[in-house]
């Protein structure tokens, strides 16, 4: 408590590095230690390029009034070259305009955002879902309030963070929210990692926008999923000769979302206007009867309120857990993943497996109906203390 304060503010990626390792969200967080700024351009930076690319192109969309599904392929080229001119002025010390070198990558991170900004114009065709906010901020002092999570002995602990976009659509008459989010590399969302508490954003994202949907966008809504998209620049291997059709709509498969959708089809439809037996877009297919084929990724209302109170839950035990002073040097391990791979504090924590004295955290690998039977579990358990 002395050290975070009975009322902090905290991130979820700082809950998910504390569920990665108590003594890398201690190193980071608590002692505040950070590795020495060096003058290159690394994944995280590219990563915040590619939101900057995207907040401006879609601030420029609104500004003169164009609509994402009427883009053509020299708009989204000229859209993605005014924005990253724009970007490369402010971003990371220039560094884009220092070399030839970063000259030549600057060009590639262009045709990155170009691609990317077509495929969401191609997407926005079959969809009736429109996004409503662009990064949008929650936390003190931002647009909307913080998630408010109450810890023991009347500590709090107030969430926040930046949604990358929020997009809303009305079926039959009732409303629905979704999250998507850009990443610079693949991603899919394992509901193992949720149960662990190591992968937690966007559906805390999605918590966030139900609950300020009325007070934010005018009206009560329901949740309708989270998806992420791969904001990169597709390479079509075949070994066919393809028409600019079939080209065009190989690239379109590349950029598919991935997440979890709610099991409605007429919902989901509304995602995928196009939806047959299989999507471009989304990763759900319907079969000839009207449900959805196995390979979905679907949750059903019930599913999608017990992953919402879950998640609640596992921030309430980071927090405590922080509060507590839990710093152990206790990395996980779930089959050949653990986060000292790409953790800065190695030198610090001195983590030695070898050593009988030092050991991972070992996650079991679940498959999703485990994950969603260990969280109902869970939620009842808690229900049931509280
Ligand atoms: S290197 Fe591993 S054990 Fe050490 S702080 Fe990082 S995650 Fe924890």
């Amino acid at each position: 408590e002395g050290l975070y304060g009975k009322n902090f503010v905290s991130s979820v990626s700082r809950i998910e590095s504390y569920y990665s390792c108590p003594f890398q969200h201690f190193a980071s967080y608590g002692l505040g230690l950070q590795e020495r700024m060096e003058f290159t351009l690394e994944a995280p930076s590219i990563g915040d390029l590619f939101h900057a690319a995207l907040k401006w192109v879609s601030d420029e969309m609104n500004r003169t009034g164009k609509s994402w599904m009427e883009l053509s392929k020299e708009q989204c080229w000229q859209l993605s070259r005014d924005a990253m001119e724009h970007i490369t002025q402010m971003f990371f010390n220039r560094i884009l305009l220092s070399t030839s070198r970063y000259h030549y990558i600057r060009r590639k991170l262009t045709q990155i955002v170009m691609r990317t900004i077509f495929a969401l114009g191609k997407q926005a065709t079959k969809s009736m879902f429109r996004p409503i906010a662009i990064e949008a901020a929650f936390g003190p002092g931002e647009q909307l309030p913080p998630l408010e999570i109450p810890l023991r002995h009347g500590n709090q602990m107030n969430l926040r963070g930046r949604i990358d976009r929020v997009d809303a659509t009305e079926i039959d008459g009732r409303n629905y929210v979704r999250i998507v989010d850009y990443k610079s590399s693949s991603k899919q969302l394992d509901l193992t990692d949720v149960y662990y508490g190591i992968s937690l954003q966007m559906l805390t994202y999605l918590d966030v926008a139900v609950e300020h949907a009325e007070e934010w966008i005018g009206f009560k809504a329901d949740p309708a999923g989270v998806l992420y998209l791969h904001v990169h620049n597709p390479m079509i291997r075949t070994e066919l000769e393809l028409t600019e059709d079939l080209i065009e709509e190989e690239i379109l498969k590349s950029y598919k979302m991935r997440g979890y959708l709610l099991d409605d089809p007429g919902v989901v439809m509304g995602m995928d206007a196009q939806l047959g037996k299989t999507s471009t877009v989304i990763p759900a297919a319907l079969k000839t009867d009207g449900t959805f084929t196995k390979a979905s990724k679907v949750l059903s209302t019930d599913d999608l309120q017990i992953v919402r109170k879950f998640v609640r839950q596992r921030h309430r035990q980071a927090g405590d857990g922080m509060l507590a002073g839990d710093a152990r040097v206790y990395p996980y391990r779930l089959k050949d993943k653990m986060p000292c791979q790409y953790c800065s504090y190695r030198s610090v924590c001195q983590f030695d497996p070898t050593n009988p004295e030092q050991k991972y955290r070992h996650y079991e690998s679940l498959n999703p109906e485990e994950s969603l039977e260990k969280m109902r579990k869970d939620v009842n358990d808690d229900g049931h203390s509280s």
